[in-house]
């Protein structure tokens, strides 16, 4: 075989860490319907947010800007990990045999070992900055916990964490490492806030969920004037701090010449996919690069490719904003599929919106697919692919394996969100032939979406 010597392992220097974010909003054609108030039904302005975040994230919410700067302190703790690798997959094109030249942009090398403290740092920075003494959350499988636990004992904030009941039982060593970070963290549904009271109270034994764990730290926040609350995906200024991966991955495939003919990345709430793509999408909109661009999500969650594009709550009290986007309605309560960060029942109203422009695709996958691409991905490239990035590494092995058939060499970029050192009981499920393929029927669909909040048009 001749020896491909184009290099594996593309680095940036520190000093090329990029200096601002990217906001896609400033070159849409058309921008995306604003969020309405839960009780008036009317578009938010900025004092319905100021119980809950700093004015310089409610301002970085709606800012048509096209380039944030990235302050300095920021940048500091970036530093401790980016610029993120990108890798030339030699070894996996060689296991499949394509032509493909897959690249991914390893987002576990981070702290938390995901891309979430890209945006939990700048979080952490401006509530410091705004005098704030403690921030709430939420977790699921325990990432953007960990992330936000990082990032607000980097500022000197504390930090409280409601995890959704099922993974606190289930995954206890992202409880640890949160605590390790000098977090407070409870189980959700709690005893601690009328949120959580009220479902104890209907469901002595729920397992919890992202939307009920979100209003017990709303709750704690609104309540409380040196508390503000922190979300780790969905919002403009999330998908905004993201980002970075983008621009960095933009620079990383300059060096080597290539642009890339097909973008993949997983979706949850929308952060990893919309800030490794969007940069791209700004190329993408200046005609001087064409790449596909496609999300993956799980066939048991499937919001973008199966829920309604309608305005919903973003919590399951229908506390939060009411936000256009594709949902599956907020009281939807998902099979417990491993990608416990894929399992939210709406997705980013900028990302929802740019799909309903027709500049983004998505399909969606089930976990076995999933968990075997990831199996091929660790076994050629040596990384343990978090459950949530193995659906963007099953895309790419998809259309790789498409190349081989049709002899192309298409450019894959996948984002790989995160590793899964701490999700390995999920592998032991799939190598013990013990997962399920979970896919939502339509009739569980047209249920979980009937009861939309009504707004009137
Ligand atoms: C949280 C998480 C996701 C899903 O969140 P997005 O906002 O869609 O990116 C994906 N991968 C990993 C590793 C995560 O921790």
């Amino acid at each position: 075989m001749a020896a491909d010597r184009s290099p594996t392992k593309i680095t940036l220097a520190e000093s090329e860490i990029p200096r601002r974010w990217y906001n896609l909003l400033a070159d849409l054609p058309q921008l995306p319907p604003p969020p309405l108030h839960p009780g008036t039904r009317q578009p938010v302005g900025p004092d319905d947010l100021s119980s809950l975040f700093p004015m310089t994230l409610i301002e970085q919410e709606v800012t048509t800007e096209r380039y944030v700067d990235i302050p300095e302190a920021v940048l500091d703790v970036y530093a401790l990990w980016r610029p993120s690798p990108l890798y030339r997959a030699h070894r996996l094109e060689r296991a499949l045999g394509t032509p493909a030249r897959i690249y991914y942009k390893h987002e576990g090398v981070s702290p938390a070992g995901s891309h979430k403290p890209n945006t939990a740092v700048p979080q952490a920075y401006y509530n410091a900055q705004a005098g704030m003494r403690r921030v709430t959350t939420e977790t699921g499988a325990g990432q953007w916990g960990t992330a936000l636990a990082f990032s607000c004992a980097q500022f000197g904030l504390e930090c409280e964490v409601w995890q959704v009941r099922a993974s606190y039982d289930q995954k206890p060593y992202r409880k640890i490492m949160i605590e390790m970070f000098g977090a407070l963290i409870h189980p959700s549904p709690s005893p601690l806030t009328d949120s959580g009271r009220k479902v104890l109270a209907e469901h002595p034994d729920s397992p919890g969920s992202l939307g009920i764990a979100i209003s017990e730290a709303v709750e704690v926040a609104a309540q409380n004037s040196d508390t503000n609350y922190a979300l780790g995906s969905v919002l403009n200024h999330v998908l905004l701090h993201q980002t970075v991966i983008g621009e960095e991955a933009l620079l990383q495939l300059a060096k080597v010449g290539e642009t890339p003919d097909l973008i993949v990345g997983c979706t949850g709430g929308g952060s990893n996919f919309s800030g490794l793509s969007f940069p791209f999408l700004r190329e993408k909109l200046a005609g001087r690069m064409d790449p596909t661009v496609r999300a993956v999500e799980p066939a048991a969650c499937p919001s973008l490719t199966k829920g309604a594009y309608a305005y919903d709550f973003g919590d399951v009290a229908g506390m939060t904003p009411l936000m256009k986007m594709h949902t599956l309605g907020h009281t939807f309560v998902p099979a417990s599929i491993h990608a416990g960060g894929l399992r939210y029942h709406g997705m980013a109203p900028l990302l929802s919106h740019v799909k309903e422009l027709g500049l983004v695709e998505a399909v969606a996958k089930t976990q076995r697919e999933c968990f075997e691409a990831g199996m091929r991905f660790a076994h050629a490239e040596g990384i343990v692919p978090a459950p949530e990035s193995t659906h963007a590494l099953a895309a790419g092995v998809e259309e790789a394996l498409r190349c081989k058939e049709t002899g192309e060499a298409k450019v894959i970029l996948i984002a790989l969100s995160g590793h899964g050192h701490l999700d390995l009981a999920s592998y032991g499920a799939y190598l013990a032939g013990d997962l399920i393929d979970h896919e939502l029927s339509d009739e569980a669909i047209a249920a979980a979406t009937s009861a939309l909040p009504s707004v009137s048009a």
